[in-house]
């Protein structure tokens, strides 16, 4: 069900719109080398199996630049988890052995790729600052309940938008969160 949305651009205008949100904030604060101005210095991406519908809100990976010291500031964006060449949304969606068992919408992603990210998810992502933050949070699962199913099935909303951008927000870096 969730798939639908990845072929609906509204979602992915309204991830773009999550980003720029993360980016004013971090524009605000200034550079954290030197505490000089921050300008925009964004970057092309071009996600590999990117959605036709996300083209147009996925093409740039927001940033920015010290004025000062010209070290760059990327803030954290629910678009792309880090440097990888898929979205964050394939990545969560694709890995799911319940959601990403009927590849409707989704890109075809290499077995030996789909075995990478279901590695990461069970033996590196628990022990980064989220895994570890969420550790504390998320209700106890059962053995057999791994990342990204434990996300899925644990983060509850009204709609698929709000469940899947909750999830997405989730992932953000800890050091670009408040909360
Ligand atoms: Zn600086």
């Amino acid at each position: 069900m969730c798939h639908a949305l990845l072929q609906t651009p509204a979602f992915f205008t309204l991830l773009r719109q999550i980003d720029e949100d993360l980016m004013q904030a971090a524009h605000q604060n200034g550079c954290c080398h030197c505490g000089h101005p921050l300008h925009r210095a964004d970057y092309p991406r071009k996600p590999r199996g990117c959605p036709p519908a996300a083209r147009p809100d996925c093409s740039t990976r927001l940033s920015l630049c010290c004025a000062g010291c010209r070290k760059r500031t990327t803030p954290g964006s629910v678009r792309f988890l880090g440097r990888r060449v898929y979205l964050a949304i394939i990545l969560v969606l694709r890995s799911s052995r319940t959601h990403g068992s009927g590849t409707e919408g989704l890109p075809d992603v290499s077995w030996v790729t789909l075995k990478r990210w279901r590695l990461w998810w069970t033996d590196t992502f628990p022990a980064t600052p989220v895994g570890r933050w969420l550790q504390g949070r998320l209700p106890p699962a059962p053995d057999a309940v791994v990342y990204p199913e434990r996300l899925l099935q644990t983060v509850q909303a009204d709609t698929d938008t709000g469940r899947l951008t909750a999830l997405l927000r989730l992932l953000l870096p800890r050091s670009d969160r408040n909360d």
